[in-house]
């Protein structure tokens, strides 16, 4: 019997194919106690499987770094390949063998537990998410120790349908490992903000993850479509439904390659509003991408990249070559590098936050000035890059004034020091900041005065404006950008800024979604900045829209306050 599951949408596409289940190693561990005199043959079974771990997971990077040499993907093979030397994990896992007798699948999986449930104290999003590394990694290792087939490849079907993998989770290196088998994947857990969903949109696998008991519902080889623009998966759909989807498979497979044609074409409404479009990046290593795409610059560089994942703090040399590596790749390019926007408790050298709500902490600016030295660093690596390109400097979550007086004055100190010490630096550097928190959205006027440019980070605005944590799985329902509430503030800050002739744009995941760039417009948006991947097709909406019409029809959008209706009213826009 057919039935569809709801899920959440992390990588767009549409699969067709038949499920291929993935064992779940973990859930399969047997506990038993090793008799003495076989300690030293377990731990000789234990340090096997942790180099035929480490032996998959060099061979799964090659692969994966041959065919993107720009990815993240090496990046989040090696994190895991850390965690499989870490002493807390191993060695650990090894003593528990030797001292308890367990035997090493149980071992590891005890010592998995409490290292992950230390990941899961973490208040940073980001950080907590690596829990999720440190379990696959051990289901790795389980998977060797049991002797099973480390790349589960499933088998290359006949009848012209893929194989869709049905997991209770995927790592990385899972995903790549599958990469030329698989039209798709769907998962029990995960977020949007979980590796294994960047590596999947990436290599543009579509894929839904989330729909809790899914792995455990289905049987092998039932036939699933995966729909991960909406974030469904049918299983077993009847005949005109596969119609259906094979044609707007076909479909959007043409449009995916009419998208490259549009590389070059300046990005311009119909009524011939030019509309600038920039990429988010959190490396030199994004670049690649955003040439790809032609896109007009760097509307948001999350230097917090730069801090996280590490021991020590990139000094300031250090931050002045990433910079420059940027400035320089970008050409001319405008480049808006937003100082690090880290929580409170971000890896940076045993500081531990432990606040109770870390995102209404010590986060961004605040911890920025709250920790000057550090901040100083950065200001000054910033600044002796400028000469190198078109820089501009972007504080995050602005909500005081003070806060943007006291970042002023501490660039006026960087400059003050360069000058001191005959290092160039752009003089008129502009200084923007980020309306990400209501209170900024609502008081505009006293960062008007103060900024040379403003830019809109909707995925903030977002939380603080509905009180939804934005990493939160259990409230992801809630987190709605066409809340008339967001959407006022949206509107408000992008005509306060026009009013005082400040530039603005919007740099959080509402820009690079097609559903809302209509509507971004029509509230007089002519600055998106979003992953480079979404770039061409948000041009595409933009070659084919009227800005003076959207501005009369969101008017009369903005004046509604029953969702139903908003909903409708924005998917009319495009009619
Ligand atoms: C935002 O909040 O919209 C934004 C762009 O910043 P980040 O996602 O890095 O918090
Ligand atoms: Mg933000």
């Amino acid at each position: 019997m057919s039935f569809t599951v709801h899920g959440l949408p992390v990588s767009q596409g549409i699969a067709i194919g038949h499920a291929h289940l993935v064992s779940h190693a973990l859930l399969e561990v047997n506990h038993y106690q090793i008799s003495p005199r076989h300690i030293e043959a377990e731990l000789e079974r234990f340090d096997n499987a942790v180099a035929s771990v480490e032996g998959e997971l060099l061979g799964l990077k090659a692969a994966a770094t041959a065919a993107q040499p720009h990815s993240e993907i090496g990046a989040f093979i090696d994190l895991q390949r850390m965690m499989l030397a870490d002493p807390v994990l191993v060695e650990e896992a090894r003593a528990k063998i030797q001292e308890h007798h367990y035997n090493a699948e149980w071992a590891l999986v005890q010592q998995m537990e409490s290292v992950a449930e230390q990941f899961r104290q973490i208040e940073d999003p980001y950080l907590r998410e690596r829990q999720a590394d440190v379990v696959q990694v051990v289901e790795r290792l389980v998977k060797a120790l049991l002797g099973g087939d480390p790349g589960h490849l499933p088998p290359k079907r006949k009848d012209g349908l893929g194989t869709v993998i049905v997991a209770h989770d995927l790592s990385p290196a899972d995903t790549i490992g599958f990469r030329d088998h698989i039209a798709g994947f769907i998962t029990d857990i995960g977020g949007p903000t979980s590796h294994t969903a960047i590596v999947a949109r990436n290599l543009g696998i579509p894929a839904v993850v989330g729909l809790r008991h899914i792995r455990a519902l289905l049987r092998a080889n039932e036939l699933i479509i995966v729909d991960g623009t909406r974030g469904i998966a049918i299983i077993d759909p009847d005949d005109s439904v596969i119609e259906e989807y094979l044609l707007r498979r076909s479909e959007l497979e043409l449009e995916r390659s009419r998208l490259k044609r549009l590389r070059d074409t300046p990005a311009a409404t119909l009524d011939g509003e030019t509309i600038q479009l920039l990429a988010n990046i959190s490396g030199p290593q994004d670049m690649a991408r955003l040439k790809e795409t032609n896109a007009d610059g760097v509307g948001l560089f999350r230097t917090e990249f730069l801090f996280i994942d590490r021991d020590t703090l990139p000094d300031e040399d250090e931050q002045y070559e990433i910079y420059r590596s940027v400035l320089k790749s970008a050409a001319d390019k405008p480049v808006i590098a937003r100082t690090f926007d880290l929580g409170a408790d971000k890896t940076l050298g045993g500081r531990d936050g432990g606040e109770p709500n870390p995102a209404l902490g010590l986060r961004a600016v605040r911890y920025s000035l709250a920790e000057p030295k550090i901040f100083l660093t950065q200001l000054r690596a910033m600044l002796r890059a400028s000469v190198h390109g078109n820089l501009r400097i972007m504080v995050p979550m602005l909500v005081h004034a003070d806060e943007i007086e006291q970042t002023l004055t501490l660039i006026a100190k960087a400059k003050e020091e360069l000058r001191d010490e005959k290092i160039k630096f752009a003089e008129n550097l502009p200084v923007g900041g980020m309306v990400e928190v209501p209170a900024a959205a609502l008081a505009l006027g006293m960062f008007v005065r103060r900024l040379d440019f403003l830019s809109i980070g909707t995925n903030d605005l977002i939380q603080y404006t509905l009180a939804v944590d934005r990493v939160n799985e259990s409230v992801v329902r809630l987190y709605d950008p066409l809340h008339p509430a967001v959407l006022k503030l949206i509107s408000g800050t992008i005509q306060a800024a026009q009013r005082a002739e400040l530039p603005v744009s919007v740099c959080g995941e509402m820009a690079g979604n097609s559903a809302y760039t209509l509507l971004l417009l029509g509230m007089g948006l002519r600055s998106f900045s979003m992953h480079p991947a979404r770039i061409l097709e948000i041009k595409q909406q933009i070659l084919r829209a009227n800005f003076a019409e959207l501005a009369t029809k969101t008017q009369r959008i903005l004046k509604l306050d029953e969702p139903a209706r908003i909903r409708e009213a924005v998917e009319n826009l495009a009619g």
